[in-house]
């Protein structure tokens, strides 16, 4: 059976989110109080519906319950989204992932049961500076608090020698988890592969090996 996804709140971001799960070929009910927003979605979501997400009975009656993941993102009004996400939970919803506005919402939420809180703004903030603060690195997967997923781009330190010659694991504590190479993607890269200047190296770890391993690596 296909998973269930819906969006609440059409704005910036569960509007993005609703079009990407859309795009990915899953089954999207996409929810908002505003018609036009809703009109605007009929072609980026399975099914789409003008309803107040902090009445219970509107919920009841779209059969939410039924829904594997509800993602809440009405924005500024704080008192709706965790009113929303207090309904979501008491009605059975396994996964309600919600965004939130800031640390007493991320509080609340997290306190109401919200399977997954997300702060969009700060998180895409982390990854620009990430991404500014070196010109090595590509992109940023935050694991958890201590561990990441970084691509970084293979320099001419690196450039022409085997994983084996430069025994990342062992010198840096970092997993290369892959080696893009222009469209060719290496997924399970081998002690003998060779990485060449510009590639884009995957690698794995805890951050202040990665951080060591983009300082003094490559
Ligand atoms: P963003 O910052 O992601 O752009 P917005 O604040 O612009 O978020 O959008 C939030 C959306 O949530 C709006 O389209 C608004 O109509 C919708 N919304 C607000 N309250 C409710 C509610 N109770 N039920 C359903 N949708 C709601």
């Amino acid at each position: 059976m296909k998973t269930q996804f819906a969006v609440i709140g059409l704005g910036r971001f569960g509007g993005s989110v609703c079009r990407e799960l859309y795009q990915l070929g899953h089954e999207v009910l996409a929810i908002d109080t505003n018609e036009s927003k809703v009109n605007e979605f009929t072609t980026h979501a399975t099914h789409t519906v003008i309803a107040n997400a902090t009445d219970e009975k509107a919920l009841t009656s779209l059969g939410i319950r039924n829904f594997d993941h509800v993602v809440v993102a009405i924005g500024d009004n704080i008192q709706s989204s965790v009113l929303c996400t207090l309904l979501l939970k008491e009605l059975g919803v396994p996964n309600v992932w919600v965004k939130a506005q800031n640390d007493y919402h991320h509080r609340v939420l997290e306190k109401i049961g919200a399977d997954r809180i997300v702060h969009p703004e700060q998180d895409m903030g982390v990854r620009i500076a990430q991404h500014l603060s070196s010109e090595k690195i590509i992109d940023y997967i935050e694991l958890s608090d201590e561990y990441s997923i970084v691509e970084l781009v293979a320099t001419s330190k690196v450039a022409d020698q085997t994983l084996a010659d430069l025994d990342i694991r062992a010198t840096y504590g970092a997993t290369v988890l892959a080696i893009k190479s222009g469209e060719h993607m290496n997924v399970s890269p081998l002690p003998t592969d060779i990485i060449r200047l510009n590639d884009i190296l995957i690698v794995i770890g805890h951050n202040n090996d990665l951080n060591r391993f983009e300082r003094e690596g490559l």
